[in-house]
């Protein structure tokens, strides 16, 4: 595989040090420029991140001594020294996308972990093993920036990380509906405890938006491209609370789920332990093994035993049993700013690398 150079928008951020640390050493890609805001810029990586290095890790030796670029107004520098940039930015969400546009713009494709790009119709929102062919919409989202080269892909929210994964393997059974109740760490509001010593000892019944984005986006990952467009899934009716809770690491879901024809418990089981995508066919360096980890135990999958599973990319899911309004109830887990956000997006530029979507 052809090395290509990369950048990362946002990289002194939680997401952005995540990013750092999945793509040193990495086989396929060389960090080549790290940017964010201005506030950042100028300062050598290992200055601007000294106070809130939030990685367990140390910073990665051959980024300390990167000089941070601002990601607006040094756009042209960076574009010209990378083949694509990483995108994980706190910016309002307008100016996020004018952002993302116009590296697009300037032939270097983006792969995002903000939301502002999530809804469009002609932007791919990939779950690696779930919908790697929705990449085709590249070509209509092409025509329509004007871009021979480039285009934004993003990944999914990481509250939908458990569920929809271990739902997908049993959509053969005709799932009508989903109820999901999300158990969410304080990294996926980019916080430590240090920084958040409110979180210690309580429940925030509330995540901004957080429920919008775990009913709306699920239904575009199991969508079909017709035409120029991905058309959202309209079988599927699904309904969440998203809670914030004392976790550092790890999203945590309690699902609910009815069928059309209603499988067996060793016939879900059996889905999941076989299931595989694309990323396992195609041995991708950040993809797991095993995807779905159904745990016997009756008090698995805990945050704190099982976020780390495969380097923090797979899933673990357990208490699968009968319900008395649904067919079936399971909980299950996934790291947040791993399989939810940076190592995501790393499992989807290595899917758009192997496939040559940095090359045409
Ligand atoms: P964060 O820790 O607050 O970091 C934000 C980053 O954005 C920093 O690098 C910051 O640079 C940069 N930034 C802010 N304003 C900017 C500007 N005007 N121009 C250029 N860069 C700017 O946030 P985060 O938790 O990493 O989240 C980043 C994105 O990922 C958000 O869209 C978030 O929704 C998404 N996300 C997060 C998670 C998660 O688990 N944390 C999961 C999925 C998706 P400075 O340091 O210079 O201010």
């Amino acid at each position: 595989m052809k090395k290509y150079n990369v950048g990362i928008i946002g990289a002194t951020g939680m997401v952005g040090q995540r990013l750092a640390t999945l793509l040193d050493n990495h086989p396929w890609f060389n960090v080549t420029v790290l940017a964010a805001s201005a506030r950042s810029a100028g300062q050598k990586y290992s200055e601007a991140v000294s106070k809130r290095w939030a990685m367990t890790t140390p910073i990665p030796t051959a980024m300390e001594n990167i000089v941070v670029l601002d990601a607006l107004k040094d756009i042209d520098t960076i574009t010209s020294q990378v083949d694509f940039v990483f995108c994980a930015v706190d910016m309002p969400k307008d100016e996020t996308k004018a952002l993302e546009e116009a590296y697009a713009k300037r032939e270097c494709p983006v792969m995002s972990n903000n939301s502002a790009h999530r809804l469009y119709d002609d932007v791919p929102m990939i779950i690696p093993e779930i919908n790697p062919e929705h990449a085709e919409i590249i070509h209509a989202q092409r025509k329509r920036l004007g871009t021979k080269r480039g285009f934004i892909a993003v990944k999914s929210n990481c509250s939908i990380q458990s569920y929809v994964p271990a739902l997908h393997p049993l959509k053969e059974f005709g799932i009508k509906r989903v109820l999901a109740c999300t158990y969410q760490a304080i990294s996926g509001a980019g916080k430590t405890f240090e920084r958040w010593p409110e979180m210690v000892d309580n429940l925030i019944p509330y995540i901004g938006g957080e429920e919008q984005k775990s009913e709306i986006e699920p239904l575009k990952v199991w969508g079909t491209i017709e035409g120029d467009k991905i058309v959202s899934n309209s079988d599927i009716s699904i309904t969440t609370q998203c809670l914030r809770v004392p976790v550092s690491d790890g999203h945590t879901a309690a699902v609910f789920v009815e069928f059309e024809n209603k499988p067996t418990i060793e016939q879900i089981k059996e889905r999941w332990a076989a299931f595989a995508g694309k990323p396992q066919q195609l041995e991708l360096p950040h993809a797991p093994k095993q995807f779905l980890n159904y745990f016997e135990e009756p008090d698995r999958p805990q945050a704190k035993l099982d976020r780390d599973l495969e380097g923090g990319m797979a899933v673990s899911i357990g208490r699968l049993r009968e319900d008395t309004q649904y067919d079936y109830k399971f909980v299950c887990l996934s790291h947040n700013t791993l399989r939810g956000a940076a190592g995501g997006g790393v499992l989807m530029a290595e899917l758009l690398a192997a496939e040559g979507w940095f090359d045409r």
